[in-house]
């Protein structure tokens, strides 16, 4: 066999199981189709590290959120996470949903969440002072926090591979066969034989379930669209808030993020066409309206860019972790909360992968991750010393964000090979003039660092290139 575990997916599932899996001797190979790790759903979601009040109890959605969100309060430091614990509100606006988050607030120590107390409104009011005058009560998870979701889904994929694990990325999965000992994975970068597989393929993880299990699951894509908002609005919500969860998810939310912008949404859409990320104004419009109901104030005319992201929504409302055939792991059905549970899904599929191999623990194990530098966040100082090491950390190449070309060559050696690519590791392009003035400055530099023309540098997969 070629590996002892062949992962496929690279968003925050399938990085999460080889982050956990690192620490056993064990030879892991990652297919991606995309050009990067954080291609699907991994990079347009809210950010929000869930307290646990809203999964059904007995859930593994219950479960794994809890512990997913314990973790990563605990690993933040270790694996260097843009994370900031702001707490959240679950506001009600009568006494119907008074008496609702009551309800909430049991089934949240029913799950395990600590910590959680009913405000009233002039509670909510004094914390909140932008929120509306309307509310009633709030339901208030002092555990709940934003994570960029970029730095996790990196973070557990730069320590898997600093462990050994290896990525292909433009690696479709087409077909797997059953062979003696394993499979044999055939994919659009070749074909690769290993013990076990795990299915982290995100919206697509039925169609890989149905290369190897009998049993059908279906996944649909529920469409979720966002606005956000520029810096210049940070400190209008300091804590997350939501409105009461329907059949259709935690409905739509007001949040500053883990980079200080304010962020509002989703809507909530089934639709057919698994790749479809496109907003309308119908969506936008519910968002603006459901956000205003929570915020009046919230100011629409300083959104920087509108998005969307693809729920995974399984059949059976749950996620789905199981071994429907020796050797082949489903994490499938990884809607919200997915990115909260990764770091408790990865230990879940990893441990069941690792006792199904027999794999012994290694013996030198790297447990930390340095996050990439921010020179504009350190002390005058420091930037000063850093600076005077490696002057390309003086020069500032995104305005907005204020990110040097020092950070800027970090990712490229970090592994970014695109302009998304370096987008998502350091932010250069994420602000409020979304890359129109640094684009043609990192396409220089990612042609110079990758010695490759600048006719080649794509913004994200083939056929994205930027120049003709
Ligand atoms: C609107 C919205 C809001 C959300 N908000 C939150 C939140 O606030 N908090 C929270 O905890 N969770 C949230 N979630 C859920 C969270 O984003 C997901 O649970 C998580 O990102 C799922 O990660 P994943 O790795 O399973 O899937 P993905 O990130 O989609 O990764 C799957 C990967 O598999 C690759 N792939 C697919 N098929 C193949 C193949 N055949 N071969 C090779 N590669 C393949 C894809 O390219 C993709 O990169 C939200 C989701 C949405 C859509």
């Amino acid at each position: 066999m070629d590996y002892d575990v062949i992962i496929i997916g690279g968003g925050v599932t399938g990085t999460a199981s080889a982050w956990y899996l690192a620490r056993y001797d064990l030879r892991v190979l990652l297919l991606e189709k995309g050009s990067d790790f954080c291609e699907g759903t991994s990079k347009a979601n809210s950010g929000i590290v869930h307290a646990g009040y809203d999964p059904l109890p007995h859930t593994l959605k219950a479960q794994l959120n809890v512990r997913g969100n314990a973790l990563i309060r605990e690993l933040h430091d270790m694996l260097g996470l843009d994370f900031v614990q702001n707490g959240a509100m679950v506001v009600a606006f009568n006494e119907k949903e008074v008496k609702e988050l009551e309800h909430l607030r049991a089934q949240g120590i029913y799950n395990g969440v600590t910590g959680q107390e009913i405000l009233t409104r002039d509670e909510v009011l004094r914390r909140e002072p932008n929120l509306s005058h309307d509310i009633a009560a709030a339901l208030y998870l002092p555990t709940s926090g934003i994570i960029c979701p970029f730095s996790l889904n990196y973070a557990f994929a730069e320590n898997a591979m600093t462990n050994g694990m290896r990525p292909v990325f433009g690696a479709e999965a087409t077909a797997i066969e059953r062979i003696g000992g394993g499979y044999r994975v055939e994919s659009s970068k070749g074909t690769f034989t290993a013990r076990a597989v795990i299915n982290a393929a995100g919206v697509y993880a039925d169609r890989v379930n149905d290369m190897v299990a009998e049993r059908h699951f279906t996944i649909t894509a529920r469409r979720g669209e966002y606005m956000l908002l520029d810096k210049t609005e940070r400190g209008f919500i300091s804590s997350t808030i939501f409105q009461m969860p329907t059949e259709a998810g935690k409905g739509v939310l007001v949040t500053s993020t883990a980079h200080g912008n304010i962020l509002i949404g989703p809507d909530s859409k089934d639709i057919e066409d698994k790749e479809n990320t496109s907003t309308d104004a119908e969506g936008l419009d519910y968002v603006m309206r459901l956000a205003r109901k929570s915020a009046p104030g919230v100011n629409t005319r300083k959104v920087i860019t509108s998005f969307a992201g693809l729920r995974a929504h399984p059949d059976g409302n749950d996620f789905i972790i199981e071994m429907p055939v020796p050797g082949f792991v489903n994490a499938a059905g990884i809607e919200s909360p997915g990115l909260t549970a990764s770091p408790a899904i990865g230990e879940m599929v990893g441990t069941m992968v690792a006792e199904y191999l027999g794999a012994r623990r290694k013996e030198r194990y790297i447990e930390e991750r340095k996050a990439i530098v921010k020179a504009s966040q350190l002390p005058l100082d420091e930037r000063k010393r850093l600076i005077a090491k490696d002057p390309l950390y003086g020069r500032i190449v995104c305005r907005c964000e204020e990110i040097s070309e020092g950070e800027i060559v970090e990712a490229i050696r970090r592994g970014a090979t695109t302009l998304d690519g370096v987008k998502r590791r350091v932010r250069a392009g994420m602000g409020r003039c979304q890359a129109g003035f640094c684009t043609p400055r990192v396409m220089e530099i990612l042609s110079r660092e990758l010695g490759i023309p600048m006719e080649e540098i794509r913004k994200n997969d083939e056929g994205s290139e930027v120049l003709v």
